[in-house]
């Protein structure tokens, strides 16, 4: 077993920002499950977008925007990125890193350091799109996450019914949620179930 504590922890570079952007993306972009209930990704190309650049701002703020002719495949990166994050939170690298490999064969990567401190490497340049850029920005970041050990830090939620990835930053690496409503949905869940066992008794 390996401990979450001796592995690089991420620290707030660009890189770590980038799988942060991209455990977002995937959340909010990727059909599945979430908080209970299947989750579809709006299906408005202008709402998407807008929460894409929205949530990608977060994390890199001169990034080149989205824009609605690519949403189409804006979701499918998400979907891949999703089923990459589902992959590492199983700690299934076989199945992952061919999956990243992939995702990086398709778009050339312009390897640079930031003009300005803070000096940070940087996996795309403003001439590509936003998919692009983010697609090869995003797996280059996790691939260096892969190479470091740091994917122990991301996570699936254990609540039923709810397939979001979070990133658990907390000290013991124990944090099972996405949220805290999956959180009391589970001990909704399991107060319910005792007191069936209970009642059958
Ligand atoms: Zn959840």
């Amino acid at each position: 077993m390996v401990l979450k504590g001796m592995m690089t922890r991420p620290s707030g570079s660009h890189r770590d920002h980038l799988v942060m952007a991209a455990i977002a993306l995937s959340n909010q972009l990727a059909p599945g499950f979430s908080n209970g209930v299947r989750y579809a990704p709006p299906d408005d190309p202008d709402e998407a977008v807008a929460i894409a650049n929205e949530l990608c701002d977060r994390f890199y703020q001169k990034q080149v925007q989205f824009v609605p002719t690519e949403v189409e495949r804006l979701a499918v990166l998400a979907t891949r990125l999703h089923g990459v994050f589902l992959d590492l939170a199983r700690r299934d690298l076989p199945t992952a890193v061919p999956k990243i490999n992939e995702l990086l064969s398709e778009y050339p990567a312009r390897l640079h350091l930031s003009s300005e401190p803070p000096w940070s490497l940087h996996y795309q340049d403003h001439a590509v799109t936003a998919v692009e850029g983010w697609q090869i920005g995003c797996c280059a970041a996790l691939a260096s996450w892969i190479s470091s050990g740091a994917t122990q830090y991301i996570s699936r939620c254990q609540a039923e019914r709810c397939d979001r990835v979070f990133f658990d930053d907390t000290r013991s690496g124990t944090r099972r949620f996405c949220t805290p409503r999956c959180q009391n949905r589970d001990k909704v869940r399991a107060y319910r179930l005792r007191q069936a066992i209970a009642q059958s008794r």
